[in-house]
């Protein structure tokens, strides 16, 4: 049985298990609408491909039909924006997840609530594996990407604040009404207590 003998946006899972073969492809980012909308629109990623690889299982179980399970294997990298230095950032996507295949939300909705560590997947006929590995691309993303370690440090600078304004004393200062709330304890003298009278605030270029 050979890949081109199953059509990925229209797959017949039953038809794959029963092949016992694993078929695969690359996916262009760029075709998909989705993840061409999470990349940093600044970097112009050359050719970014997904790799995919699927294959599925037909498992017997006690007293009833058998059922239906989908694994994948996605590797892709998409460029996104760094939210903490707003530099493009790469992000490498490397996953495996396995999938029950249910006939329909429903059911679905029920078993995922029962199996925690199981993804279950409403398929009634033909999947669109193209689709659902976008999904599983956007779900395995980060919140909030960031660089482990940004290239470029933020541009901040330390003016020194006027000794005796309030904004230098211990406590809380509310800029709002220029108001400072002591703290509850005195704090021990501390060895860069000097440098409380710097604040770090963000460079005016
Ligand atoms: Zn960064």
């Amino acid at each position: 049985m050979k890949t081109r003998e199953f059509n990925p946006a229209r797959l017949d899972l039953t038809k794959l298990a029963q092949a016992g073969t694993a078929i695969s492809g690359e996916l262009d980012v760029s075709t998909r609408e989705r993840l061409a909308q999470v990349q940093d629109s600044s970097s112009t990623p050359a050719e970014r491909k997904v790799s995919w690889t699927a294959r599925a299982e037909l498992r017997s179980q006690r007293g009833g039909a058998k059922q239906t399970w989908l694994h994948l294997e996605v590797q892709t990298s998409l460029m996104m924006q760094c939210q903490r230095c707003l530099e493009p950032v790469d992000l490498a996507v490397d996953i495996a997840p396995w999938f029950r295949i249910v006939a329909d939300e429903a059911t679905a909705a029920t078993l995922d609530a029962e199996l925690e560590d199981v993804d279950v997947l409403a398929a009634d006929g033909p999947l669109d594996l193209l689709t659902l590995i976008e999904d599983e691309i956007l779900l395995s993303l980060p919140a909030v990407p960031m660089h482990e370690a940004c290239p470029r440090v933020i541009p901040m600078t330390y003016v020194a604040v006027p000794p005796g304004s309030p904004a230098a004393l211990p406590g809380v200062f509310d800029a709002a009404t220029g108001t400072q709330t002591a703290p509850e304890d005195e704090p021990p003298e501390h060895p860069f207590a000097a440098l409380a009278t710097l604040k770090l605030v963000p460079r005016k270029n």
